[in-house]
């Protein structure tokens, strides 16, 4: 069975059990304080496991991209080493939202393996939770009853809190699970040693495929058990080990998921995978590892998000130049080489992922552009790190040295390690993770948030949306709860039963403004959040009296701009499309009050007549004075056929708003203006590359252009008067520009002038030394002009020792010649001697045997040096 095939009968079983099929959730999570991607399929329904979201499907399932690479799930490390862990990998599921529970999620669990997929029963195991005393929960003898009935007594394995109490993070919806194990080990090796000691003991070839999750509880922040308020089914099955068990492989890597890319990474790099021998584990784990981290960055940047210095954009990086270190060392790759693989990616997985296909290019320039610059880093941390074995005392480098490496220069530490031991050096390991961890410290201190809970002060937990509609509207606190954080330090959050709050999404900043309570007293809002479905508004204090009603009003100049600036945002994306072609596609966007930024899709700047013609076909949107025309909640698909623009990496519901300006039509959540012609007038600020094929766009409008045209017009004014009222500043700075072009060649004139004097005065001053020609003074003359004298005095005059010392703003140079023929006879190095000068004028140089220059911070020290120079050919 092909995975196309698997993938498929897992959906299409469940829909035979009346599930709904909806897509993957986007990788990259944007909307979860809590959460950097997705790791679990359960992550997109947290809302409704929590009660913060009416439930409209009440049984699900999907197959979800996930990435576990940072916070509770982290498997980069073992990604590579072994054979069934990935970084990002496909979770099959099922759901239940307050309907089936226990017995059926087991039944059609045991009915899917066995009966469609007719996996043999005699490898599977199952295990279900032994109960924990110390948070005085029970062992799961219901889970354990409905199983009997499948599997004898003997495959059922009791697992303890960490295997078998499932818990997304720190805080959330969690509950006892019931695992699936399958055992692909060889008759030999069965009757050796049971399969049942073997489940949860990272065995290779016994490993969990699915894990059945029973929602129960809500783990809060003082780590204290809640029950939830209905129960829930929550299962999870990786898509790559479920392809491994039926293609009878015994390893992920050896299904055709991962076959093709193996072949192309084979064929590439002139490697072979699964060779025997002392070289071929590496070359193995190399393989693997690049062939799963390619997937990884491929499909988080179809997300949107690309490697960068921060966030989930540096996770990302990290995991990209985790398989070029990978490559570099083990398959030797000198040359980028990652980027080739994903056409056989896009080919692969295309149609169960489009954005795949239609990111194709992007991915594959971004991953390039990325495999360069992390070579040229490794390039130059091998110099840096063949400067510190040099000047080393012993042969143990620090722990502080190589720390240096790795987080200035970004070069890896096992890089480090393994050339270290290759020259018969060590590396002290310990003081290495002393300073991580260090550093870890520091950050982890300075990010740190501390979540109470919520405090609820009415079950009217739905919250709506009316700002949209109006800035102003009576409202009361529903729920509310302390957060601190170094950053912001105290602060509260509010939750209301209605709001015209906006909450900071799709681009566009939260609406700022206050409460009015009905004494009078006034509480700021300073942000507004939107967090897994919750709009949350950030206040400095609590009202008074958090259970009064309050009047909710904000701030509308703020709201305006930001809205005059979005509108112009869509206008942008239109002229764009227009201008430069429809490939261009919408990677970022911020959208202000101050001003506005858009980052787009497109391989080359975007010329000045480009972004003139993209500034006046926004313009004349404005002048046409277009009407907004909002749909609200409209059919995903109707308004896609509409031609509307969705955005990769977007979570969109079934129903959609649709913001139409004319021809532009965008699915859009933000806040716009009601005509074109409120923005008054749009210009672009700059324009420039942020990534390989990545352009921003910044821009301003309404206010923010008025001052725009007051400040250049002010400038103007100044300069003018400042060229004597010139009629036309601009041919006076020409005529003062043309001016200055003259005076300086004079300049240069009269400087060659000059040396040609002092080659003259000096000539007559060079002496006999020991039948040396010497000549050691000092000069007025900058770093160049003694070289080329040295040089010219040098072409004249054989058998030449030359020392020049000058000084300049309180810094000392010395230059030294010597001619060539000289320099061998006597073992004569300028290099070595104005190190040894150098010192004479606290400071230090080098170059080559025949010239070399030094430069320090004592001037005072230059007469010595020249002093000292007759000893070198004494
Ligand atoms: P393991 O102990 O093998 O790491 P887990 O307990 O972390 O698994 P769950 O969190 O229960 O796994 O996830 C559900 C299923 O997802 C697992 O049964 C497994 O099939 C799959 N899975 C989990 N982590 C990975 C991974 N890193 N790569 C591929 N599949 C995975
Ligand atoms: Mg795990």
């Amino acid at each position: 069975m092909t995975s196309r095939e698997i993938r498929s009968k897992f959906l299409d079983f469940f829909e035979s059990k009346s599930h709904i099929i909806v897509p993957s959730a986007p990788m990259v999570v944007k909307d979860d304080p809590t959460l950097m991607f997705t790791n679990a399929g359960m992550n997109q329904f947290k809302e409704y496991f929590l009660g913060n979201k009416p439930v409209k499907h009440h049984r699900i399932t999907d197959t979800q991209k996930c990435l576990r690479v940072s916070g509770k799930h982290n498997d980069l490390e073992e990604v590579g080493m072994d054979t069934y862990h990935h970084t990002m990998f496909e979770m099959l599921g099922n759901w239940s939202f307050g309907e089936y529970f226990k017995k059926e999620a087991i039944e059609w669990a045991w009915e899917l393996l066995t009966d469609v997929f007719q996996v043999d029963k005699d490898i599977l195991y199952v295990s279900v939770f032994e109960g924990d005393a110390s948070e005085d929960l029970d062992r799961d003898t219901e889970a354990y009853d409905i199983w009997k009935q499948f599997v004898s007594e003997d495959r059922i394995i009791n697992g303890n809190k960490k295997d078998n109490f499932w818990e997304m993070g720190d805080q959330g919806p969690c509950g006892p699970c019931s695992e699936i194990h399958v055992d692909l080990r060889s008759s030999e090796e069965k009757a050796k040693v049971s399969g049942a000691s073997l489940v949860n003991q990272d065995h290779p070839l016994v490993v969990e495929i699915w894990n059945l999750v029973f929602m129960q509880f809500n783990r809060k922040a003082d780590k204290s058990l809640e029950k939830l308020p209905a129960q829930h089914v929550d299962t999870g099955m990786g898509f790559e080990r479920l392809c491994m068990v039926l293609q009878n492989k015994q390893s992920n890597y050896d299904t055709d998921v991962f076959t093709p890319l193996i072949r192309e990474v084979e064929a590439v790099t002139k490697t072979t995978y699964g060779n025997p021998g002392s070289s071929g584990e590496k070359v193995d784990i190399a393989i693997r590892v690049i062939s799963d981290h390619l997937r990884a960055v491929a499909f988080s940047i179809a997300d949107g998000q690309l490697p960068s210095n921060t966030g989930a954009g540096y996770v990302i990086r990290r995991i990209l130049r985790r398989a070029i270190r990978y490559g570099f060392t083990f398959l030797d790759t000198k040359e980028p080489f990652i980027y080739k693989l994903v056409a056989t990616l896009s080919k692969q997985m295309g149609d169960a992922f489009p954005e795949l296909i239609s990111e194709k290019n992007l991915i594959t320039n971004v991953i390039r552009e990325e495999e360069q610059s992390f070579l040229r880093t490794l390039d130059q941390g091998l110099v840096l790190l063949e400067n510190v074995i040099e000047t080393a005392d012993s042969k143990t480098i620090s722990g502080k040295k190589a720390f240096e490496l790795y987080d200035t220069f970004g070069f890896p530490i096992d890089l480090t390690a393994l050339i270290l031991r290759e020259r018969g050096y060590e590396l002290d390991t310990k003081g290495f993770e002393k300073e991580l961890q260090k550093q870890k410290d520091r950050s982890r201190a300075a990010t740190k948030v501390e979540t109470g809970d919520w405090e609820i002060l009415s079950d009217d937990a739905v919250e709506e949306f009316v700002g949209y509609d109006t800035l102003v509207t009576t409202v009361k606190i529903t729920r509310y709860r302390k957060v601190e954080s170094k950053k912001d330090g105290e602060m509260y959050q509010l939750v209301f039963n209605l709001t015209p709050f906006y909450p900071e999404g799709g681009g566009q900043v939260g609406d700022k403004g206050y409460l009015e309570a009905q004494d009078g007293g006034v509480t700021y809002v300073v942000d507004t959040k939107k967090e897994n479905n919750l709009i949350i508004h950030f206040v400095k204090d609590l009202p008074r009296n958090p259970r009064g009603t309050f009047k909710a009003i904000v701030d509308e100049k703020q709201r305006f701009r930001t809205a005059s600036n979005h509108t112009a945002t869509h206008l942008l994306h239109q002229a764009l499309r227009n201008i430069l072609g429809v490939h261009v596609g919408q990677k970022g966007s911020m959208v202000h009050s101050r001003n506005l930024r858009f980052d787009f899709s497109h391989f080359s700047k975007v010329s000045f007549e480009e972004l003139k013609g993209v500034e006046d076909f926004v313009n004349a949107r404005i002048r046409e004075g277009i009407a907004l025309e909002e749909r609200r909640n409209i059919p995903y698909d109707q308004a896609i056929d509409e031609g509307a623009i969705a955005l990769f990496g977007e979570k969109y519901g079934d129903a959609v708003r649709a913001i139409k300006f004319g021809k532009s039509m965008e699915l859009c959540g933000g806040t716009h203006v009601p005509n074109t012609s409120d923005i008054w007038h749009f210009i672009i600020t700059s324009e420039g590359a942020v990534a390989s094929g990545i352009r921003r766009i910044e821009a301003i409008t309404g206010d923010a252009a008025k001052q725009y045209f007051i400040d250049r017009s002010e400038s103007y004014a100044n300069l003018q008067k400042t060229l004597n009222n010139a009629n036309d500043p601009v041919k006076a700075v020409e005529a003062l520009q043309e001016e200055n072009t003259s005076l300086q060649k004079q300049i240069q004139q009269l400087l060659k002038d000059k040396a040609k004097n002092i080659k003259g005065d000096l000539k007559g001053e060079i002496s006999n030394v020991n039948g040396v020609n010497f000549l050691a003074k000092e000069l007025d003359l900058d770093a160049s002009g003694m070289k080329d004298l040295a040089f010219e005095l040098g072409n004249e005059t054989d058998n030449l020792f030359i020392l020049f010392g000058s000084r300049a703003e309180g810094k000392a140079l010395l230059t030294c010649y010597i001619s060539k023929d000289l320099a061998t006879e006597k073992g004569l190095d300028a290099g070595k001697i104005v190190r040894e000068l150098g010192k004479h004028i606290q400071g230090g140089g080098g170059g080559q045997p025949f010239f070399a220059t030094a430069g320090g911070k004592n001037p005072d020290g230059i007469g010595e040096a020249l002093e000292k120079a007759k000893g070198y050919i004494k």
